[in-house]
């Protein structure tokens, strides 16, 4: 059978009917334990009764109206956002890559203010942003880049988690605006920087009035054990993307904004037909109360801990397995050679893994994830590495 789907994804060969919290069965009723939540999307599980009760009582009254009119929901959402932030105002979007357009249009939008007409945003090697022309170009990863050229301009790299070469770029050059960066680099490798890089950020950003822009559509919405990352390093950045996990799979997204950046978009500046409509911030919101009730941020935090305790035990002493990094539950193991092998390994054996990078493997597994799903995970995941690795 031909398939009238554009290939730009290399997909597994199954099809998933139905789920429950982290398991997923297909359509021959094989069951899966999910430890990618869809990428970081679905962290309060599968068919989460919340989640269906919210979207169900919605589509009931309104699904959507317009941003020509007030909509009650998105307000509220906005409200639990920026209280639990400490952002001042927020734009929806309905994915990541919008959230981040509308970021970079923030920071362009603040150069233009102060008289920068070609405003420059810094952005990392290794990072990833998203696949709209502008987040492409954002974006530290050549693969995704290549055959869209021309690129869009405005943006200066330098390496993840090196302050020095921020330093040195905002010397050199006096069109910088912003900084763009992820607090954990997830398509890059599940890359954990020195604990006070965005502290340091911070400060730099501070002293050359720059906006500090983070991307943590990945790392949001309790991911790391905060219910976001930059909660670890007690500072707010200027702007704030989410999107992923937000709806735990309806399409959202947020570009969340403080102090001078919350005011620099005036009406007909940035849009959206579908952006916050009443489906998808009802859907949210039952996200957000729902992570805060069943207390599962903190869980993120210790389940993180045991599982990366449980596999360091189970591959110690095995030289291939060069570091296990993680942040409550992104989890990263990283081999010597390349292992995007093991995906297919692991499907087979009822074990959904991701790879990046090539030779990281990464665990997004949902925040509501059982201790007996812990151990089939780190048990299933620790064997086939040990026999990718050994070969006979
Ligand atoms: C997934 C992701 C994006 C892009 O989000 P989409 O919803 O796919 O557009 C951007 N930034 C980061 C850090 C991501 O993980």
């Amino acid at each position: 059978m031909t398939s009238h789907i554009m290939p730009t994804y290399g997909r597994l060969p199954v099809t998933f009917t139905h789920g429950k919290g982290a398991w997923l069965w297909d359509d021959q009723d094989k069951r899966y334990l999910d430890a990618v939540s869809g990428i970081a999307v679905c962290n309060l599980g599968h068919a989460h009764p919340a989640v269906h009760k919210a979207i169900a009582k919605q589509s009931k009254t309104l699904i959507h109206t317009s941003n020509l009119y007030q909509v009650a929901a998105q307000e509220q959402l906005a409200d639990v956002l920026t209280a639990r932030s400490g952002m001042d105002n927020v734009f929806f979007s309905n994915s990541g890559a919008e959230a981040n357009e509308a970021a970079i249009k923030l920071a362009r939008c603040y150069g233009h203010q102060k008289g920068i007409l070609k405003p420059e945003i810094i952005v990392m090697e290794k990072s990833f942003h998203g696949r709209t022309l502008a987040t492409l170009s954002a974006t530290g990863n050549p693969k995704v880049q290549k055959g869209f050229e021309p690129l869009v301009g405005g943006f200066v790299r330098v390496p993840y988690n090196d302050i020095a070469a921020i330093k040195k770029v905002v010397a050199n050059h006096k069109n910088c605006v912003a900084i763009l960066v992820e607090p954990i680099q997830g398509e890059g490798g599940v890359n954990i920087p020195a604990d006070d890089y965005l502290n340091q950020i911070r400060d730099i950003c501070d002293k050359h009035h720059l906006l500090m822009m983070l991307d943590e559509i990945q790392t949001g919405i309790g991911r790391t054990g905060k219910f976001l990352a930059f909660q670890h390093n007690n500072i707010v950045p200027d702007v704030c993307t989410l999107a992923k996990a937000l709806g735990n799979g309806v399409p959202i997204g947020a570009c969340l904004a403080r102090g001078k950046a919350a005011t620099l978009f005036s009406a007909g500046m940035h849009g959206s037909t579908f952006g916050g409509n009443p489906l998808v911030c009802s859907a949210a919101l039952a996200v957000l109360k729902t992570l805060e009730e069943d207390d599962l941020i903190a869980q993120a935090e210790i389940k993180g801990q045991e599982i990366a305790e449980s596999f360091s035990k189970k591959l110690h002493g095995n030289p291939q397995v060069l570091e296990i990094r993680h942040k409550g539950l992104m989890i990263g193991i990283e081999l010597a050679e390349p292992c995007s092998a093991l995906v297919a390994a692991a499907q087979q054996q009822g074990l959904l893994i991701n790879v990046t990078n090539e030779k990281v493997i990464r665990l997004l597994p949902p925040l509501v994830i059982k201790n007996k799903q812990i151990k089939f995970l780190v048990k299933t995941l620790s064997d086939l590495i040990q026999e990718h690795t050994q070969p006979m």
